[in-house]
């Protein structure tokens, strides 16, 4: 953890993982990857590691995150894609190389492209985000029931009636919330 920047949310789904690198998003808002640094230690930490990151490659994931964030928030609520976003997510999915690895424990990695190339991994998780919109993978996906959050999630509980995009954050505040109008009621 570097000191002096906002953690990170970790979740086990990528594409909603970086999604969740601006929270807060309809209340004061979070920015979780502020410099080029902060970038490449999100994308290590999700076993995408790269060399290096520019400020305009940081610009390329802040404008996929969103164009992710855009996309699967209509396809949560049921509504068109936005083009734009569907436009920038296609443009990143192909924009990169990445392999599949198969590990000898039977895990799957990504293996980037020569250079490990920031575009390399923004296909990974273009091609994730593309997964779960497409409604390829065994879930939902909702909106966090949090107003000042509303963030996009992937629900893969058995019941698909998960509120919050995160139970630690977003799902204690909210319990926090109703405890304290309880006790005052009372
Ligand atoms: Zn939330």
């Amino acid at each position: 953890m570097r000191a002096g920047f906002p953690d990170f949310r970790l979740g086990n789904v990528l594409a909603t993982s970086f999604t969740g690198t601006l929270t807060e998003r309809q209340g004061d808002s979070v920015e979780r990857i502020p410099t080029p640094q902060r970038l490449i230690d999100w994308l290590a930490v999700n076993g995408l590691a790269v060399d290096s990151c520019t400020a305009a490659q940081l610009d390329l994931a802040r404008e996929l995150r969103e164009s992710i964030h855009l996309a699967a928030t209509a396809a949560a609520i049921q509504d068109a894609l936005p083009a734009s976003a569907v436009q920038v997510i296609n443009d990143r999915s192909a924009g990169g190389r990445a392999a599949a690895i198969l590990t000898p424990e039977g895990k799957r990695e990504w293996r980037l492209g020569s250079a490990s190339r920031v575009e390399d991994a923004l296909s990974v998780i273009a091609a994730d985000a593309i997964s779960i919109i497409a409604g390829e993978r065994d879930g939902k996906l909702a909106l966090c029931a949090s107003p000042t959050c509303q963030a996009a999630f992937f629900d893969t509980s058995q019941s698909r009636t998960r509120k919050w995009c995160d139970m630690n954050t977003c799902g204690n505040r909210q319990k926090k919330a109703r405890f304290n109008a309880k006790q005052r009621e009372t």
